[in-house]
């Protein structure tokens, strides 16, 4: 049996970034509560980790006493929370990935165009950079939303429209989705400005799940069943392999699966995976 290597499995320099501060504020707090405002990332091994440490993830940021510390996540959060946590005095270590700042600083800047979100409604960092794009402004996750939206945007009045991506989304749909709108806004002269703010971690991760699918005869991909980019390698694995298995860590291989049928095994990892539960399922597979 042969593992094929994906080159870019696992955590990106964002969630590597954000987990190795949040471990050094923990070990520079000992025997405080430090406040993490939602999952740090998504990934459950890893949040445990940091729980074991101290962590105490909250959903609420009233939840945190005021003059505490508080932790804002990779994938940020919304622009209210940064007053609420000075109006409690809060210590505040915001660990949002600089490239999801970035988005967020890039649609508060457009207060004079509508800005659209390609991205999950749900997700949460498309909530939180809906939150910095100002009253004009919504997310869009399929084509059934493009006929309410065109409504919306011609009710406002405005001529410019400005488009992000929520930054682990899928490149191919954002493509397709993008096409739509030009096509039906440019007729009306609006004019539509395209910012691809998919991350390259995420397109690179995708482009490989592409590639090395299609050579596999099963695929594992690991990784938090709530993580956007994770779910994205699953769909893509799952068009070009028949056999595909999603798990959260090694203790979630079914390895009665793995028979003599199967000769090429892709691992695949999202980029909230630590290497340990990487390095962890290719030892069970090995050990077969
Ligand atoms: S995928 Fe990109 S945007 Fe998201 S945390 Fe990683 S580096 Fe940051």
């Amino acid at each position: 049996m042969e593992i094929i290597e994906a080159k870019y499995a696992g955590m990106c320099g964002g969630v590597k970034y954000t987990v190795t501060s949040a471990n050094e504020i923990l070990d520079n707090n000992p025997g405080k509560r430090v406040y993490c405002l939602g999952e740090l990332v998504h990934n459950k091994t890893v949040v445990g980790n940091l729980e074991k440490k101290g962590l105490v993830v909250i959903e609420d940021i009233n939840q945190v006493p005021d003059n505490n510390i508080v932790i804002f996540r990779a994938h940020g959060v919304t622009k209210d929370n940064y007053e609420i946590a000075k109006q409690k005095n809060l210590t505040v270590y915001d660990l949002t990935c600089k490239k999801v700042i970035d988005v967020h600083d890039k649609v508060e800047a457009k207060s004079d165009s509508f800005v659209i979100i390609i991205g999950s409604k749900t997700h949460a960092e498309s909530i939180a950079t809906l939150s910095f794009a100002g009253k004009n402004s919504l997310i869009i996750e399929s084509e059934d939303d493009l006929e309410d939206t065109f409504k919306v945007i011609r009710d406002s009045g405005l001529k410019n429209v400005y488009i992000v991506a929520q930054t682990t989304y899928s490149s191919k749909k954002f493509d397709v989705l993008v096409e739509k709108i030009k096509e039906e806004l440019e007729k009306d002269n609006i004019e539509v400005i395209i910012d691809k703010t998919i991350c390259m971690a995420t397109e690179i991760r995708q482009e490989e799940a592409e590639n090395l699918s299609k050579q596999a005869d099963y695929t594992i991909i690991i990784g938090g069943k709530n993580s956007s980019n994770t779910k994205k390698l699953y769909e893509i694995a799952s068009k070009n392999c028949n056999k595909v298995q999603f798990i959260e860590d090694e203790n979630e291989l079914n390895i009665d699966e793995l028979d003599s049928s199967v000769n090429k095994i892709l691992v695949l990892a999202g980029a909230s995976t630590p290497d340990e539960s990487i390095i962890a399922t290719k030892e069970k597979i090995m050990s077969m």
